[in-house]
């Protein structure tokens, strides 16, 4: 064999290196769950490879078993995962284990400094590999790809450099019986030996990894009693004593019947939210669940959850690329966890799992998008969406809505004004602040039930930068003097939903925007006699002050289009207000936004 050659690492790398060796704080548990969770994907990968081969008419080759093997061992002071999966590439090491692709550590690094993550959440940045030296100063990764000839082995002693050389003999590494496959040994530092022992290990599988769907079997010590008859020396007697006897052997630590697979009946409160737990990445429990299948026309079983709160990964950017909401299966095959196509873009924030029997194997992006039965199954994901938003609505405590409002309303405001199939449905879930009501979040309904009588069904709004700017405006004073709520939009998006109604909620009531000239021009005026009184007294008005105008017009030329006499106002001496069809201050913001 060749000697070792030597590679540097990215800087990327060396950075998110660097935190992990000098974190204080995090949890060095996560490394076992990392190392396993990329095991089972490369079993997937695995498996998926092999069987969507199949599919297009070659055999399927695929008979061996594919596992993931945990070994401590107290004596060399190593921890060894070794998984029957794809394994790697010569340049698969260098690429996926030398350097990040994605944007994925510079949002870490960011993230740990900022204190809003702490290295536990190492796994959604897809850097998790390197939380092996959360335990360990030295890691060797040896592995073997069906696209390499050779196998090989990586190992870095977590600086600047990692070697590769040529590994001679894959069966030194991998199961009896398994052609391809990696196998990651951990050489533990001083101070964490307690991750040598079965018991930890054990503990930490059961904790992290219950949900793997590939056996995972531990190096276990058993110890056995053996019967022996023994005779006593001196009496002759006959006597039964129990001798110990130990043993090591591979014992499976995790079941991996599918929880999605099982009966909901049969499945505890706390499986549903281990599992949330163990696909999400997140520590809470979900605030709802759906759990149901579909027959007939297309057969699927879906496990769908709604979060506490907003993922990590969606802080920073609304509709990141890093969320991925569903885990696709086929026939019990992971797939693929980013396919955007099953989800509309504003239920992004939902986590499960879709296992389909009527897609194909080799289901791509673009088989999705023309797929009759990914249409259906999308539809059936929104419906029972939309029935969790109502349950959590439907709930005795309300701040449980509240909660959820504060999280996602965001993109439920999205789904009304983008998605025409579901915004109706929409509708009736949307939350704003009001005139009325402080800190408090009104719906339709609850707006609609508060209305005076001489409202006459009509719902104001009026769009302004905060509670504090719309509380103080002059457009609001003869509303609040008749007690008359209004919506306060103040995100561009509200003003979105709103415009996409064109003027009215559920045909009877009309939306009225306070901040238009003419809005309130018929408040007063109840009937014909006042109104032609009113505009009597307007127009002696405006003769009255035409001079004024004009002079203020002149000087203001450059920022209003037109200075009026108005009887809006009840204390403020002007105000400003929109012409019937200009774009209001939000909007325009929202929209230069946009163009930039
Ligand atoms: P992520 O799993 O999010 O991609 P990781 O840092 O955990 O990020 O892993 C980086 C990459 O290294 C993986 O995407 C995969 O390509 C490769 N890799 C890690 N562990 C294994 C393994 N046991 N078998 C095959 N490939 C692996
Ligand atoms: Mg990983």
């Amino acid at each position: 064999t060749e000697a070792a050659e030597t590679y540097e690492f990215q800087a990327e790398v060396a950075r998110v290196m660097d935190i992990i060796v000098h974190s204080l704080y995090s949890n060095p548990d996560v490394f076992l769950r990392e190392l396993v969770s990329n095991a089972s994907d490369a079993c997937d990968k695995k498996r998926f490879l092999s069987l969507s081969s199949a599919s297009e008419g070659k055999e399927n080759t695929l008979t061996e078993e594919l596992a993931i093997r945990v070994i401590g061992d107290e004596n060399d002071k190593t921890v060894t995962i070794t998984d029957s999966g794809i394994g790697m590439s010569k340049s698969e090491l260098i690429n996926n284990l030398g350097q990040i692709a994605a944007s994925g550590t510079a949002k870490f690094v960011e993230a740990i400094k900022e204190g809003a993550a702490d290295v536990s959440l190492i796994g959604r940045f897809g850097v998790g590999f390197y939380s092996a030296f959360l335990v360990s100063d030295r890691v060797i990764v040896r592995t073997k790809s069906p696209n390499d000839a050779k196998a090989w082995r990586w190992e870095s002693e977590q600086s600047k450099n990692y070697t590769i050389a040529e590994e001679p003999d894959p069966a030194s590494f991998l199961p009896e019986g398994t052609t391809s496959g990696t196998s990651i040994t951990l050489h533990i530092k001083a101070g964490m030996e307690q991750y040598l022992t079965d018991y930890r290990l054990r503990s930490l599988l059961e904790t992290y990894s219950e949900f793997v769907s590939f056996p995972i079997y531990l190096w276990t010590t058993h110890t056995e009693y053996e019967k022996k008859i023994e005779k006593d020396e001196k009496t002759g007697e006959e006597k039964e004593r129990s001798v110990p006897r130990t043993e090591k052997r591979w014992e499976q630590v995790n079941k991996t019947k599918p929880i999605w697979l099982r009966k909901p009946s049969e499945v505890t409160d706390t499986e549903y939210a281990e599992f949330y737990k163990s696909i999400s990445r997140d520590w809470n429990e979900p605030t709802a669940r759906s759990h149901f299948s579909a027959e007939g026309e297309v057969e699927f079983r879906a496990l769908l959850f709604v979060p506490k709160q907003l993922p990590f990964e969606m802080t920073q950017n609304m509709f990141s690329e890093a969320s991925k909401p569903i885990r696709l299966y086929v026939k019990r095959v992971f797939i693929s966890d980013k396919f955007e196509e099953l989800l509309p873009r504003w239920l992004s924030f939902i986590r499960g799992v879709v296992d389909s029997e009527d897609l194909p194997l080799n289901v791509s992006r673009e088989i999705l998008q023309q797929s009759k039965v990914a249409r259906i199954i999308g539809k059936r994901l929104v419906r029972k969406s939309v029935d969790m938003f109502r349950e959590i609505m439907g709930r005795e405590n309300k701040d449980e809505y509240t909660t959820f409002w504060e999280n996602f309303g965001r993109y439920l405001k999205v789904g009304a004004f983008e998605d025409q199939e579901w915004s109706k449905e929409l509708l009736p879930l949307l939350r704003f602040h009001t005139s009325q009501r402080g800190e408090a979040w009104v719906g339709f309904d609850d707006y609609i039930k508060e209305m005076k009588a001489d409202q006459k069904k009509r719902i104001f709004y009026l769009a302004a930068e905060d509670r504090t700017a719309a509380a103080n405006s002059p457009l609001l004073e003869k509303l609040n003097k008749r007690g008359y709520e209004v919506f306060l939009l103040l995100e561009p998006v509200d003003e979105l939903v709103i415009q996409q109604l064109n003027g009215k909620y559920l045909d009877d009531y009309k939306l009225i925007d306070v901040a238009k000239a003419d809005a309130l021009d018929d408040l007063d005026a109840e009937s014909a006699a006042d109104k032609e009184q009113q505009s009597k007294e307007l127009s002696e008005l405006e003769k009255e002050y035409e001079p004024l105008c004009r002079w203020m017009q002149d000087l203001m030329q450059e920022t209003v289009e037109k200075v009026k006499i108005s009887k809006r106002l009840t204390d403020s001496p002007a105000a400003v207000s929109l012409s019937a069809y200009a774009m209001s201050p939000t909007m325009e913001r929202f929209m230069k936004a946009q163009a930039t």
